[in-house]
């Protein structure tokens, strides 16, 4: 504070003015810098300043200096606070998206459950995922994903044409650059590209690439639609953290397909491997020519029926057959013919059987063998005369050596038994083929049971 004696005319004016006839002013200090004045006014008569009166006012602006700082820094704390709070709320944003790309195999879910926390977190009014069309050469796309306020349109799904950003743009964003613009219109773009962000009322924006590899597949787009917008560093910061993540997952998810794709070509792989292996399986038991069970399915099946029916005690019968004069049946009528004849006679045979145990096979050239199990002899002398009749009743007519005019027939040799130990399988064999020996001498077309042989 000073006191002075000459006030230039012009301020007297000003003080007239206002009928100001005394004053005293003392200044207010924030810091160190001149913030304002303090000023008391005498407007009835001039006034003599008392010392008291004058270091009244000084002290009161000297409190007033303090008590503007002190809000100021009031102000300043609490703006790094909510500073704070939001890069917290980025931090927390990042965590979670972070443990979601871990855990999300859905692309689309992840899509948006982070537009959604990008937008609320950056306060934007729009934060969308725009995909590339790969066809197009970076001419079209459209947003996969978007998270917008009421107050603008929904560019979802709006497949969006923009020649001159294939042209001009896309190759700074391969290149891994992000555009940050606060004011669209400052920015100097083409007007086609300006055209594409007034469409969606775009003011500000901050674009920033989404790799997937070495390729440019979509962008990352935080839009301003109200206003124009001075982004922020840590804001953009934010932005790019999150964009380097979604490369992640979109590497994830490529990865993920390809795995997908190989698991299907490998269960598919394996059907067929199965298909073939059990189709094989099924060849290798199978006669060629009869499609009945042939000698090594009959081996297999006879060796385990009979260890089977050795525990249990039971009968065990096996059938052989022979067709008569078979020789001359393939002079007469020529090796094809005799074929479809061992064809229909496995099948006449086969039609015979009921139970589903019960199993033939093709023995040799035209030699059948049938397994019976739980079968006694009455039991299977019974099936030898079914499939007799059977064979007989096919009718396949037969011109024998002599020159007799017939049909096709067979001789059987039947034989049973319990399985005991110190007997094997091939004895049960070679009695049914005895009996069958029998029959042909007894002048074939008939049966015989091999009990007669055996206990004879
Ligand atoms: P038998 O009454 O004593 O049994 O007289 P056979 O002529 O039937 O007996 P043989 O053993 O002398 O002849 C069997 C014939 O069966 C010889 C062979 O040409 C024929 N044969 C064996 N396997 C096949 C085959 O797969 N197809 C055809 N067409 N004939 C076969
Ligand atoms: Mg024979
Ligand atoms: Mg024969």
């Amino acid at each position: 504070m000073f006191s002075t004696t000459y006030l230039s005319p012009c301020h007297i004016e000003i003080l007239e003015q206002f009928y100001i006839r005394a004053y005293a002013t003392a200044p207010i200090f924030v810091g160190k810098k001149l913030w304002g004045v303090l000023a008391a006014y005498q407007h009835s008569q001039p006034h003599e300043w008392k010392k008291i009166e004058i270091q009244f006012l000084s002290q009161i602006a000297t409190h007033l200096g303090f008590a503007v700082k002190q809000a100021e820094l009031l102000a300043q704390a609490e703006q790094r606070a909510a500073e704070l709070h939001k890069a917290n709320e980025q931090q927390e944003i990042l965590f979670n998206l972070v443990a979601e790309i871990r855990e999300s195999l859905n692309l689309d879910t992840l899509f948006k459950t982070t537009v959604r926390e990008m937008r609320k977190a950056l306060r934007a009014d729009r934060v969308g995922i725009f995909r590339f069309d790969h066809e197009s050469n970076y001419t079209f796309g459209e947003f996969v994903a978007e998270n917008v306020l009421p107050d603008y349109d929904s560019a979802i799904a709006i497949k969006v044409k923009d020649n001159c950003f294939g042209e001009k743009y896309a190759v700074y964003y391969q290149q891994g650059q992000i555009q940050v613009l606060s004011n669209i219109y400052e920015a100097e773009l083409q007007d086609c590209h300006l055209a594409v962000l007034e469409r969606f009322q775009i003011k500000a924006q901050i674009i920033v690439p989404l790799m997937k590899g070495q390729t440019l597949w979509g962008l990352l787009c935080v839009h301003q639609c109200r206003c124009p917008r001075e982004w922020k560093k840590p804001e953009i910061q934010f932005i790019r953290q999150l964009a380097a993540q979604f490369n992640v997952a979109l590497e994830h998810s490529e990865l993920l397909e390809q795995f997908r794709s190989q698991t299907n070509q490998l269960a598919q792989t394996n059907k067929a491997l199965k298909l073939a292996n059990s189709q094989l399986e099924k060849l290798s038991k199978l006669d060629g020519l009869t499609k009945i069970a042939n000698r090594r399915c009959f081996d297999e099946f006879l060796e385990r029926e009979w260890n089977r029916l050795q525990r249990s005690g039971n009968y065990l019968s096996l059938i052989i057959f022979d067709i008569d004069y078979f020789k001359a049946y393939n002079d007469n009528y020529g090796h094809l013919a005799g074929d479809k004849c061992l064809i229909q006679i496995a099948r006449a045979a086969q039609s015979v059987l009921k139970r589903p145990t019960d199993l033939i096979a093709r023995y040799g050239g035209e030699e059948f063998i049938v397994l019976l199990p739980n079968t006694n002899e009455s039991g299977a002398t019974k099936v030898a005369k079914l499939i007799h009749k059977s064979i007989e009743e096919l009718k396949i007519p037969h011109k024998r050596k002599n020159g007799i005019e017939d049909f096709v027939t067979v001789s059987l040799g039947v034989a049973s038994q319990v399985p005991i130990i110190r007997t094997s399988p091939q004895e049960l064999i070679n009695a049914a083929d005895q009996a069958l020996y029998k029959a042909k001498e007894q002048g074939r077309n008939r049966w015989v049971c091999a009990a007669k042989v055996l206990f004879q």
